[in-house]
């Protein structure tokens, strides 16, 4: 500042001296008052000149092009360039992270909408988007109450106590998807909300299955267990011939054996859920499976029947198939079961193992029992589900067979193929994938 002051003095200076030097000797004081008025023009002329240009920066393009101006104006519209490009740092700085926070709420499994104190929209991520059948940029500012209106939600957001969730129907479910949604508010700011969802309809449905599961094994086993503590009250009680005594305790013995079966199907299934994949390098020999398979339907088949079936094999070359060997004993020996159980006695039961052209493996059980009606196929593997209770019981059937099936085929990244068609029969395969089968080589 001081050195402005000085220049300012020595500009006026050299002013009055130039209009001294050039003015006539005899009217030199008047040339020196000239030359410091001249010059005290100038010096404001400049100034003004800069600050003009200082304001025209200050209005057009501040944040842009840099200004060069001397002087005090100069170093002030420094100054002023120096806090706009920190402001601007700063700005990027905060956009910067709102956009990575954004993006981290983006991410969220969960649904998220940020409500103002109006109950209006002021952003959502997808998750939400989809929840709720918002479009992100179209129902910015929109009405919460105008876009889900589900009674149950409009209550819970009435009573304001958002302590708890709600459970709602999504406005996108249909009955042929639904979907529902657990929504929380959570209150934060001045007035604002967030509001969090969370799709749980695969939770209701596991829950529901949970509980339907429980609600049949309880039912399959009180019904074989009502009927055996019937027959010991009644060996109790009443002086029987040795005749009624051996048929109830045969009848005894079938109720044993159900109940049995029953148990010995869950411990299965839960064998199934709780072990590892099944190996990808330990290879079983197709014509061992599929000779326990015939074995198994032959001693069925004289157990069940007076009348045998007609069982035949067809092992179209030799193969090997990599798996966990006891499990799928247990699938093939399952569909060969049913073959024979629901086949009546000297109907036709084919059990075949072949090589697809693609590199796959198949095994099927065909037989020519009463077949399947359409309706029933895309249910037939859930668990207890039966088409033909009665015929199920009497063989010793527990409703679980084809979900075991399913569960190790899927575990072998095998599938499942049911082919029925009512009163001619049906044809049951497990197709393998390539990788799972090898055509035996040696000459065994
Ligand atoms: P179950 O122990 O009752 O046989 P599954 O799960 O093995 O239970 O089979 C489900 C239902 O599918 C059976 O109750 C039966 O009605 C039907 N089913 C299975 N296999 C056959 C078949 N080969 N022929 C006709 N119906 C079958």
């Amino acid at each position: 500042m001081l050195w402005r002051v000085v220049r300012f003095f020595l500009f006026q200076l050299a002013g009055g001296g130039l209009g001294f030097a050039l003015a006539p000797k005899a009217y030199a004081l008047h040339g020196a008052l000239g030359g410091l008025v001249l010059s005290s023009l100038a010096w404001v002329s400049i100034d003004l000149w800069r600050s003009h240009r200082l304001l025209a920066w200050l209005r057009d393009a501040p944040a842009g092009s840099p200004i060069r101006i001397g002087g005090l104006w100069g170093r002030l519209a420094q100054r002023i360039e120096r806090s706009f490009r920190q402001r601007d740092q700063a700005l990027q700085d905060s956009e910067a992270r709102l956009q990575e926070f954004l993006a981290a709420i983006q991410a969220s499994p969960n649904g998220i909408v940020l409500l103002n104190a109006a109950s209006r929209i002021e952003w959502c991520n997808q998750m939400a988007a989809s929840h709720f059948g918002l479009d992100p940029r179209r129902d910015q500012d929109q009405l919460l109450g105008n876009l889900v209106r589900d009674p149950a939600f409009v209550r819970y957001v009435e009573a304001g106590d958002y302590t708890h969730d709600v459970v709602i129907p999504s406005p996108t479910s249909s009955s042929s998807r639904p979907v529902r949604l657990s929504v929380q508010l959570f209150r934060y700011g001045q007035g604002r909300r967030l509001m969090m969802s969370r799709d749980i309809t695969a939770l209701e449905q596991a829950d529901a299955m949970r509980r339907d599961f429980v609600a049949n094994v309880s039912h399959e086993i009180r019904t074989p267990l009502t009927v055996l503590s019937g027959f010991v009250e009644t060996l109790q009680s009443l002086p029987l011939e040795a005749p009624d005594r051996e048929r109830y305790l045969d009848l005894m013995a079938q109720q044993a054996r159900r109940m049995q079966n029953l148990v010995n199907d869950l411990l299965t299934l839960s064998r199934l859920e709780g072990s590892p994949p099944p190996p990808l390098d330990t290879w079983v020999d197709t014509r061992t499976l599929l000779a326990h398979c015939v074995e198994e339907a032959g001693s069925l088949s004289g157990l069940l029947s007076s009348e045998p079936h007609a069982i035949s094999c067809d092992v179209a070359g030799p193969g090997l198939l990599a798996g966990a060997e006891a499990e799928l004993l247990s699938a093939m020996a399952n569909l060969v079961h049913n073959a024979v159980r629901y086949t009546p006695g000297g109907g036709r039961v084919e059990i075949a193992w072949r090589h697809l052209p693609d590199g796959q493996g198949e095994f099927s059980v065909s037989d020519s029992g009463p077949g399947i009606a359409p309706e029933h196929l895309p249910r037939i593997t859930e668990r207890f589900y039966r088409v033909d209770r009665s015929r199920s019981r009497e063989t010793g059937g527990t409703g679980l067979g084809l979900a075991i099936v399913k569960h190790v085929a899927q575990r072998h990244g095998a599938q499942l193929l049911i082919d029925s068609v009512l009163g001619r029969g049906s044809r049951f395969a497990i197709r393998f994938p390539a990788t799972r089968v090898r055509e035996k080589v040696s000459a065994d």
